[in-house]
């Protein structure tokens, strides 16, 4: 049995300047902190599968290689379909996953770390054009002021409802808001994730081998309560009972508990040519085919999953709460290459908690 230590991840609430993309952060919701600002992919390429709707950024998460030079930044970006209805069991049509990097010296950040200044200017638009709602790439501009952005006419719409028809005619405003569209508006919120700090540390290996696993169920049913969305609450305490019932027979499951409930709130999990901890037995992964990278033909290694705890966290209104996952299982180019598009499409494994 292993003992390397992985990483795990945990929400945290923050200012949303300090999570801009010249501080390079893992974050959830919000808008997307595009770590190439010029090369963004067009909305079309971020089309749902399903249903032809744009995606909506879910997290990111920056991951350099350290010992690559190309790789110096690194961030691999999660978008998802907002209509539950797009939702399937073990799909993944509703889901995309881009990988981009830079080297250290680049066109678009200085060399040097940036100090956490809130008023450095940093001008986003001068590279590419970006929705004021939702912070995707945008064609189309307000015909009025002629100076923000919309990737679709629908989010102009929303926006124009919701808040830039009052200040369009504001001059001062809108070039605060031009120049700075990192900023999520007041219509923005009403379609994007809530935003969160995405914090990555060491697991705890403290607690290892000595828990109860009574106090363990105990605790994650303690977590279910308090927390009223995501796939284990949609799941009664009492199939939940059953569920664990069935022990030793979805050890998968047992094991799976048994890990989180060290830190039931983690969100992510990190450990980068790893094993995914799989939330049930009984779906086959090991048949599943992990296909090569597109552009280099290299094999895709697992990095990291995503936990359903995120969806605790989501804050997302009713037509959300079919949105669902088990593990989010995320593997991309062992050789992180350089191949391709600045975006680079990778590979997800969506694993349902089913009986
Ligand atoms: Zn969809
Ligand atoms: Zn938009
Ligand atoms: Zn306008
Ligand atoms: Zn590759």
């Amino acid at each position: 049995m292993s003992t390397k230590c992985i990483d795990i991840g945990f929400v945290e609430e923050k200012s949303n300047w300090l999570l801009h993309p010249r501080f390079f952060p893992s974050k959830v919701g919000g808008k997307p902190a595009w770590l190439d600002l010029k090369n963004i992919p067009n909305p079309t390429e971020l089309f749902c599968k399903k249903c032809n709707d744009p995606l909506t950024f879910l997290c990111q998460v920056y991951a350099p290689y350290e010992d690559s030079n190309n790789c110096f930044h690194r961030t691999i970006f999660l978008f998802i379909c907002r209509n539950s209805s797009c939702c399937q069991t073990n799909l993944t049509d509703n889901f995309l996953v881009l990988r981009c990097q830079l080297p250290r010296k680049n066109e678009y950040y200085s060399f040097e770390p940036y100090e956490e200044n809130e008023n450095e200017n940093f001008p986003m638009d001068k590279w590419a054009k970006l929705c004021n709602l939702c912070g995707l790439k945008a064609p189309s501009h307000c015909s009025k002021c002629k100076k923000i952005f919309y990737c679709s006419r629908k989010h102009q719409i929303m926006d124009w409802q919701k808040g830039h028809k009052d200040i369009c005619n504001d001059t001062q405003k809108v070039n605060e808001y031009s120049s700075n569209c990192f900023v999520v508006t007041e219509a923005g919120k009403s379609i994007l994730f809530k935003e969160w700090e995405l914090l990555v540390d060491e697991e705890d290996e403290e607690e290892a081998g000595n828990i109860d696993p009574n106090q363990e169920m105990e605790k994650l049913n303690k977590m279910m309560e308090e927390k009223k969305a995501g796939t284990m609450s949609n799941i009664s305490e009492s199939e939940l009972e059953q569920y664990a019932g069935t022990l030793p027979e979805d050890k998968v499951f047992s094991k799976f508990t048994k890990r989180i409930a060290r830190h039931p709130d983690q969100v992510l999990r990190y450990d980068r040519g790893g094993i995914p901890l799989w939330i049930t037995g009984n779906t086959e992964n090991s048949l599943i085919n992990i296909p090569n990278c597109q552009y280099c033909n290299s094999e895709r290694q697992f990095e990291f999953q995503i936990m359903p705890q995120l969806l605790n966290f989501l804050n997302v209104g009713i037509e959300f709460n079919s949105i669902d996952w088990g593990v989010l299982a995320i593997y991309t180019c062992k050789a992180s290459c350089d191949a391709g598009p600045v975006y680079k499409e990778e590979f997800l494994i969506k694993q349902d908690l089913t009986k």
